[in-house]
């Protein structure tokens, strides 16, 4: 006997009738003589229109409510896939992250898993039951309900995998699998068979929603292979195992995007050691992610210009640090754009094929897209465009290297 962890995204519970047939999905594989732990997120655009109420109240909401808020949108969807387990007259239980007690640290909003409880559930599933846990949420030492960031389900799913020892974690979405690049901007998109756990880390953090970055992080660190799979088809779906266990066909194995980037100059600063410091310092305090940075100097290697890239909601922010800096930064003065994309190309098979990084670029340069930054690693290579080119861009990469 098998037991298997089933996670269903937002998207396969996003309606009553898909909750049904998600049940009916949950039926057959318990039928074929499995233990099955499933794990479900709130019903699809339900945490956006819970987070914009709490916008209506403040744009500071305090991030410990905002956790009890964002959380009830999996408790519905969790009752819901129970009962309709229930109701196809198969014994089924809801469990909420604090009633097992999944515990997490107390870094709300985006809290980690630290423990799970597993006793009760292991003997429910054991003696025939099916058990469903609320996706996203846990609760901290202190009691408090806590989230694991936007898209923690995935991240409950490969975690209760582990506590669990469960033989396989299959992640059910609203596409047949993992694609070359999101099929919902391309339809040239082409189902991947089996990917690595560091592409998949790559893709997914480069805004490849279909996986949560920390969830495929957590999978690779803990060897946790992943079945990523759609609940309204039977196909086979993408294997995210380990890299000795692909082999690379292409160079370039997937293109991600991200949209509401921002780009931040502070032109003229002094060029001396310290200054960069100076400038990202009083951002990283505040907890602003900061992207890609360049900096270049100016002839006579007096003044320099650095540029830096972070997401669009950080902008106002940023500004204000940058000028109350401004003595001390002694800047001449500061340019910003909001309306850009980050465009990735993404392959393990790049390190051995140099030429990559030109090809790309005069792709782009063909089609007159302008590139404003670039950075890369081993296995990719981002650049920073204009926003409204980026559907242009990623199929034109996608030709490009060969994935039509
Ligand atoms: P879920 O509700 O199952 O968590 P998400 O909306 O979080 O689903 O993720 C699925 C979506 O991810 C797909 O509908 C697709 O548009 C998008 N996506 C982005 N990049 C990819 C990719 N490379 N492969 C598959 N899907 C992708
Ligand atoms: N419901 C949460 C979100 O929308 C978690 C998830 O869907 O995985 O972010
Ligand atoms: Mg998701």
């Amino acid at each position: 006997m098998k037991r298997l962890i089933l996670k269903f995204g937002g998207t396969s519970v996003g309606t009553i009738e898909k909750i049904k047939k998600v049940a009916n999905i949950i039926k057959k594989r318990f039928s074929e003589g499995n233990e099955i732990i499933v794990i479900v997120s709130a019903m699809t655009g339900v945490t956006d229109e819970l987070k914009k109420k709490s916008n209506l109240i403040s744009n500071n909401f305090d991030d410990k409510e905002l956790d009890v808020l964002l959380s009830s949108g999996e408790q519905v969807s969790c009752s819901l896939l129970s009962g309709a387990i229930i109701d196809l007259g198969l014994k089924a239980r809801s469990w909420q992250g604090w009633q097992i007690p999944i515990l997490t640290d107390a870094n709300h909003t985006s809290s980690n898993i630290m423990r799970i409880k597993t006793e009760e559930i292991s003997n429910f599933v054991s003696q025939g039951g099916i058990a469903v846990i609320t996706g996203f949420q846990g609760v901290s030492m202190d009691n408090r309900i806590t989230t694991l960031g936007r898209g923690g389900s995935d991240l409950s799913a490969v975690v209760i995998a582990k506590f669990f020892r469960a033989d396989s974690c299959e992640i059910y979405t609203d596409v047949d699998g993992i694609f070359t690049t999101d099929p919902s901007i391309n339809n040239n998109a082409k189902k991947i068979d089996k990917i690595s756990y560091e592409e998949m880390l790559e893709m997914a953090s480069l805004g490849a929603k279909v996986m949560q970055p920390n969830a495929v992080q957590t999978s690779m660190i803990d060897n946790i292979p992943l079945h990523v799979r759609s609940a309204f088809s039977e196909k086979s779906g993408t294997q995210i195992i380990p890299e000795s266990e692909v082999d690379y066909k292409k160079v370039v194995t997937g293109i991600a995007y991200s949209k509401g980037n921002a780009k931040v100059s502070v032109v003229g600063v002094v060029d001396k050691p310290g200054v960069a410091a100076d400038v990202f310092e009083p951002i990283g305090k505040n907890n602003i992610n900061i992207d890609m940075v360049i900096q270049n100097t100016s002839l006579d290697g007096k003044k320099a210009n650095i540029t830096f890239t972070i997401k669009r909601e950080d902008l106002k922010k940023t500004l204000s640090l940058i000028e109350k800096n401004k003595q001390k930064l002694n800047y001449n003065k500061i340019t910003h754009d909001d309306k850009l994309a980050k465009v990735s190309i993404i392959g393990a098979g790049m390190q051995a094929n140099p030429g990559v990084t030109h090809k790309m670029f005069r792709s782009l340069a063909d089609e007159k897209i302008n590139i404003l930054a670039i950075s890369t690693s081993e296995i990719k290579i981002s650049v920073l465009i204009r926003e409204d080119l980026t559907q242009k861009a990623v199929k034109t990469l996608h030709k490009t290297f060969g994935l039509n």
